[in-house]
């Protein structure tokens, strides 16, 4: 890290204490304060009734259908980010570096987690997306990497922040389609060892087209993952 990352480092830590401290949290429903979803809310949030594939909509269960020839095995949405308190809330956590609103998401992930019926036969290891570096210092933290962390942590699964984004990229939602997909082109790696057989839990809060989570996929396959799903607060 040079004299510069590490005076970004410092100054976003203060910043993101300031943001938490700063704006005082508000309900992202019905703006009472206290907390950035309140318990009311909370339960009027909708959740995803079943699972689909990814890009036909087919009811699958939220297998990606083999004949889209994806490295993404399946995605797993917790809720719909047409639903504003959902949306709301990843804002507020992307753009007012807000922690707690990072947290409060981990804790609708586990809390959809804990009512589905998901086993694994192999061994797992769970990780974020990652952000580039310039990202990271930017923003402070990643958001991903906290619900991954939770998730890891709560199921006693191995956490691993070994796949790096060595690339920056410009925001997906900027693009059109097939620019997407090389903005994405040969940014992810993996650092760690070798993945045999392994089943990868890819953790993020948002998945759109997937194009994302399926290059992570592809990365980690080629290192030997037999499996790899990913697992969003939405999409
Ligand atoms: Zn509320
Ligand atoms: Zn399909």
């Amino acid at each position: 890290m040079t004299i510069r990352e590490g005076i970004i480092k410092q100054a976003s830590k203060l910043v993101l204490f300031l943001a938490d401290w700063l704006f005082p949290k508000e309900c992202v429903g019905c703006g009472i304060e206290g907390s950035w979803l309140c318990p009311v809310c909370r339960e009027r949030l909708s959740w995803q009734p079943y699972q689909v594939c990814l890009i036909c909509g087919a009811e699958t269960d939220g297998k990606i259908c083999p004949g889209h020839n994806w490295a993404l095995d399946k995605v797993v949405a917790a809720a719909d980010y047409n639903d504003l308190l959902v949306k709301d809330l990843i804002k507020i956590c992307k753009y007012h570096f807000s922690k707690e609103a990072a947290q409060e998401l981990a804790d609708l992930l586990w809390l959809f987690w804990q009512k589905q019926n998901i086993s694994f036969h192999r061994e797992v290891i769970i990780m974020p997306t990652p952000l580039s570096r310039r990202r990271l210092n930017w923003r402070g933290f990643n958001q991903a990497a906290i619900l991954a962390k939770m998730l890891a942590e709560n199921l006693q699964f191995d956490y691993s922040d070994k796949l790096l984004k060595i690339k920056n990229t410009k925001p997906q939602v900027s693009l059109l389609a097939h620019d997407r997909l090389s903005n994405l082109r040969d940014c992810f790696v993996w650092r760690g060892q070798a993945l045999t057989d392994k089943t990868i839990l890819l953790i993020d809060d948002v998945a759109t087209t997937g194009a994302t989570l399926n290059e992570c996929a592809k990365v980690l396959k080629q290192a030997g993952a037999k499996r790899v799903w990913g697992i969003v607060v939405a999409k």
